[in-house]
Order: C-alpha cells, then structure tokens, then sequence
C-alpha cells in the first residue's frame, strides 16, 4: 500500500478508542462503516489503559484487553492495534491518545476519532474540548438506545463533528460480560476467536464485585 506521502495525500486514519472489555461486533462494524464512509486507509484500534484505583470499575488485565482486540481484528487488512494507552501509566484521556498517534504517525496524517453517541456526548462534555478538534476530526456512530440529535451538537464546529448512521448493533460489553458469568452465549455477538479466548482465559466467570477475590 501507498503511504500518505508517496500517494500525494494524508493517510487517513481512523482512531478507535475502547475498553474492550471485550471487543464485540458493534466496534467493529462502527470502524468499517466510518472506514468506508470518510475513505479511511486504516482504523487503529487503542485499548485503554487499566483504571487506576476504580474499585466500583473491575476491568480487565491491559494485556487481555490488548490481546482480544489483536486476535479481533487480525483478519481485516486495514485494522490495525496500537498499544499507547495500554503503555502510559494512569488513566486514559483522549486527548493523550491523539497526542501520541499523532506523534507515533507523523504530520502526513489525518486523524479521525471514532466513537459511539454515548461516548461522544460525554466526551464533548470536556474541558479542552478545543485541543480536541485541533487534533482530530470527530465520528459519533449512532448506538442503540442513545439519542444524540444534530441540534445535541449544534455549538461545535461543523467541520471538526459529524453523526453518522450506522447498522443498528445492539451490543454492549456489559451485556457480554454478564451473559458469560450468568452462562449465556456469546457467540455471534462477539467473534468467534473472542469466545475461545474468554473460555479459555476463564474471564467474567464470576459476577463484576466478585472480581477482587482474583487478588
Ligand atoms: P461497556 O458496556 O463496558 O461500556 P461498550 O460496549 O460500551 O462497553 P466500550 O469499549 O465502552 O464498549 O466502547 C468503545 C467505543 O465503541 C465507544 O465509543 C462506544 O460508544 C462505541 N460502541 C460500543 N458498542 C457500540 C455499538 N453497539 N454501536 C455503536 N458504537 C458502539
Ligand atoms: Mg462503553
């Protein structure tokens, strides 16, 4: 493949930040909808660092996470993980994650952060939401069961925030992980690698607040 120089254009790059706890088809459908919709040539997935002292938050080791989201993403030659969340200590900002993509990739690159409407309400919420947008510009998937409206977005800049429709996936991390400790399927939700994987690593087998007992 052409690199963004070489081909006389930016390499436009999608950022997809997440828990992943674990991945499912809903992130990956949201990244290849806005890969195809805005001409993405690659969407870089960066699993969040662990939470420092949330103990009403019990996630899952970094490495698990990281590995979850390699094994997820492995087969689409345009997918790609990036570990600088995982590998910076204390909590993850957004605005650390584009700081140091951008670093990482150079000044040839266009920078497209990818998020759910529910996280990008949140988001957007933020104090420096202006370094935000000098960043990146912002993709905000429609998600089941959230109603962000244009009018919800209609202070930002319009060149920097776009709202995107996309298939309805009604998933959600938090539902794989009680499914899996109440002895329901996740298959079809998550793929296939990422059941293995969770049986086989014997993750969210007891209920959130049993966690701790792990040590
Ligand atoms: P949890 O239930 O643990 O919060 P989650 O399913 O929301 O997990 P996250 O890792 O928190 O997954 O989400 C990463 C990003 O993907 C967020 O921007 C979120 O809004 C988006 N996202 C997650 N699931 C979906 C979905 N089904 N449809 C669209 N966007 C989604
Ligand atoms: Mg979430």
């Amino acid at each position: 493949a052409l690199s963004g120089s070489e081909s006389g254009r930016s390499w436009r790059l999608g950022v997809m930040g997440g828990t992943f706890d674990p991945i499912h088809h809903g992130h990956l459908v949201a990244a290849s909808e806005v890969a195809a919709r805005f001409d993405l040539d690659e969407v870089v997935f960066v699993p969040t660092g662990q939470p420092w002292q949330k103990a009403d938050q019990q996630v899952s080791p970094a490495e698990d996470r990281y590995l979850m989201t390699v094994i997820a993403t492995a087969s689409n030659p345009r997918f790609s993980v990036s570990r600088v969340d995982i590998d910076r200590p204390g909590d993850t900002y957004t605005v650390d994650t584009l700081r140091d993509v951008s670093a990482e990739r150079g000044p040839d690159t266009e920078l497209f952060f990818i998020t759910g409407a529910d996280a990008l309400s949140q988001i957007l919420t933020w104090r420096g939401v202006d370094e935000l947008f000098d960043l990146a510009h912002f993709v905000g998937v429609s998600r089941p069961g959230v109603n962000l409206q244009p009018k919800d977005i209609s202070h930002l800049p319009a060149d920097k925030v776009t709202l995107l429709e996309i298939p309805a996936m009604a998933i959600s991390s938090t539902d794989c992980r009680r499914r899996t400790a109440g002895g329901l399927p996740i298959w079809y939700l998550v793929p296939d690698g990422i059941v293995q994987y969770i049986s086989k690593r014997g993750l969210y087998e007891k209920g959130p607040h049993d966690k701790e007992s792990h040590g």
